[in-house]
């Protein structure tokens, strides 16, 4: 509401595919740090729809990196796994607005399609669905996934678009933000192997948890712009961002889990105190 001042509530959202790196440990510390300082609270989120990938030994290991690191949140962390029906729910309304279709393509016909299209369509953050799938009829769609072809389902991002009317956001640093249908693209929903996506799950879990300020790296900058259109879609609030510059190695490489060198764990194992570490993560 404009003028009224939300209590602030940010998260950290890790997904336990692997060790926390100081990357990790810098993301957590600025949505910590920001909440306490505002006198607000900080959540936990366990980002595990991909049940393939993310280990629980993995989520155990960085519960206890985050408070060896100090860190404290506020009420039961939530799973996202364990929550698969409000993303399903939401995914229905989306349905029955019109909005979604099956998209029965591999990531090879998606970079063929790319390949070979001159004029890929671009969006900010890489090239865009191509829309293959789009222009299935109905009946296609319907006789493919019968004979039980597998597939994802799309946003027709444009046509969600049409429907809310222009939409802005507003980020900390960067100052209010248009939505632009060029640079939206069809995103993934629900993917083939799991119920939800993360743009889905994501979004339906800010609102879920009341988290008024999301923190993260700018690496994920331009998915806020589904994000916004999904909040709109969904009739969910809208908080405000904060997207933090990432932290860098030494040659300004992005820090990855592959770098097990740096992985909290590593470092903990060298003899580092929780302070040490912290202003490794750029906290002091
Ligand atoms: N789970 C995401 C990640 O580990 C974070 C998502 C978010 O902060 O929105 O990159």
């Amino acid at each position: 509401m404009p003028g009224s001042v939300l209590p602030v509530v940010t998260r950290f959202a890790p997904s336990p595919t692997g060790h926390l790196h100081l990357g990790h440990a810098h993301a957590a510390l600025f949505g910590w740090r920001t909440a306490r300082a505002a006198g607000g609270q900080f959540l936990l989120r366990i980002e595990d729809i991909d049940t393939g990938r993310c280990r629980p030994v993995f989520e155990t290991d960085l519960i206890e990196d985050l408070r060896w690191l100090g860190l404290d949140w506020d009420g039961p962390i939530r799973r996202q796994s364990a929550h698969f029906d409000d993303y399903r729910a939401a995914r229905a309304q989306l349905e029955a607005l019109g909005l979604l279709y099956r998209c029965f393509c591999t990531r090879r016909d998606v970079a063929a399609e790319i390949g070979e299209a001159a004029q890929a369509p671009h969006g900010l953050a890489g090239s865009l669905y191509p829309g293959r799938c789009r222009t299935l009829s109905p009946a296609e769609s319907d006789d493919r996934a019968a004979a039980g072809h597998p597939f994802a389902w799309r946003l027709d991002a444009r046509r969600a678009l049409a429907l809310t009317g222009p939409l802005t956001w507003t980020d900390r640093l960067a100052g209010t933000q248009s939505v632009c249908p060029e640079t939206l693209g069809d995103v993934v929903l629900a993917r083939k192997d799991t119920p939800t996506s993360y743009h889905l799950s994501v979004t339906v879990d800010d609102a879920i948890q009341g988290v008024t300020l999301v923190t993260r790296g700018v690496d994920l900058f331009h998915a806020t712009a589904i994000h916004r259109l999904l909040q709109a879609l969904l009739a969910l609030p809208v908080p405000q961002w904060h997207h933090h510059p990432l932290l860098t190695d030494d040659q300004g490489r992005r820090l990855a889990k592959r770098d097990g060198a740096r992985s909290l764990r590593a470092l903990r194992a060298t003899g580092l105190s929780p302070a040490q570490v912290r202003a490794l993560a750029g906290m002091t």
